[in-house]
């Protein structure tokens, strides 16, 4: 099968590699419908994954239908169509029983697909402890709506789950990519009285306003002024940092109302510094880290009932055999792409 695999630091290259099998009982094997370019893949070639390991097939974001299950798994059986959870996980360890199932201490545990391990952009891939990882797509639901359950949209109902929203808060999100859009797709969903977006990128900016008109997009320069005409209270009740930059770390705790919330979701690629006495008196709660990719249920169900569509952000769509232009297109942000998908099926 051919298999989009992490050669060297800045080589990709579309391979032929065997279909992978069963290794052990809590496996499945997925033939891979759609899968999508992450940027987390782009951090892979450039190197920046120290853990990352050269040769694996990379891709973490698929769906697909179910090929084969191990003896021991239960709850997929071959012919379901299924998401793939980005975080393998075994459901049973300190941190899985409490729900922060990033922190799983199995040695698969964590991002493993598409870094430490084979991963999904590929014709087929193989999900250890498949019971958690894969999550049964309600009928009516197409792949392509389901495509970012596992990754992005389980980020941005996670980073909004953990923020505390209340009816009536205002919320502010730094970042309008892929990752800030589906935070704001899943903060809408706390009832917010006004939910402020801010982001530097025009075409990103557009795209807010184009699909989203309730929603208040704005550059960094119009953030000031904004958030002082529309936060009574000194600044938004809660901050979510989506977006990744020194800039974007300093807006979200500057623009966060004293005793407000600030989640951090983004992923720096340098140390940021935390200004403690600029703060003194402001009593911010901080919350940080990565996914608990727990809620892939939830989300479908949603998805299924019409209360979160990510259809929009896939803006262009490639076949497996194309994914190096597909990669070109992301890499350099061409053509106002947002998300793309890969057909891996369609050769
Ligand atoms: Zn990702
Ligand atoms: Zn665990």
């Amino acid at each position: 099968m051919l298999a989009y695999t992490y050669v060297s630091k800045g080589n990709f290259q579309l391979l032929e590699k065997p279909k992978p099998e069963i290794r052990d009982g809590k496996d499945a094997v997925v033939r891979v419908e759609l899968a999508s370019i992450c940027t987390s893949d782009l951090h892979i070639k450039h190197g920046a994954v120290p853990r990352a390991v050269p040769g694996i097939t990379v891709g973490h974001e698929m769906v697909g239908t179910v090929e084969a299950v191990g003896a021991e798994v239960t709850k997929v059986k071959p012919g379901d169509r299924v998401a793939v959870n980005v975080e393998t996980f075994c459901g049973n360890c300190f941190f899985c029983k409490r729900g922060y199932v990033n922190n799983c201490t199995d040695p698969d545990g964590g991002w493993a697909l598409g870094c430490r391990i084979d991963g999904g952009q590929a014709e087929y891939v193989r999900v250890p402890h498949a019971d958690q990882g894969l999550t049964v797509i309600p009928e009516g639901v197409s792949f392509e709506r389901a495509l970012f359950v596992g990754d992005v949209l389980a980020t941005g109902f996670w980073a909004v789950r953990i923020s505390e929203i209340r009816q009536g808060d205002t919320v502010l999100i730094l970042g309008a990519g892929p990752t800030g859009i589906c935070t704001l797709l899943c903060a809408r969903l706390k009832e917010p009285e006004r939910i402020l977006v801010c982001e530097k990128d025009p075409d990103r900016l557009a795209f807010v306003r184009e699909h989203y008109p309730d929603v208040l997009a704005v550059t960094p320069e119009e953030l000031p002024e904004t958030v002082k005409r529309f936060c009574p209270n000194g600044g938004a009740d809660v901050v979510l940092e989506v977006a990744g930059t020194s800039d974007t770390f300093e807006m979200a705790w500057k623009y966060a109302r004293p005793n407000g919330i600030v989640t951090v979701v983004a992923l720096y690629e340098e140390d940021q510094v935390l200004p403690l006495p600029r703060m003194y008196g402001k009593n911010l709660t901080f919350k940080t880290g990565g996914v608990d990719g727990c809620d892939c249920e939830e989300i479908l169900s949603l998805i299924a009932e019409g209360k979160l569509d990510t259809l929009p952000l896939i803006t262009h769509t490639y076949p497996l055999s194309r994914i190096e232009e597909a990669y070109e297109l992301f890499e350099n942000k061409k053509d106002r792409v947002m998300k793309t998908a890969v057909r891996c099926q369609q050769i």
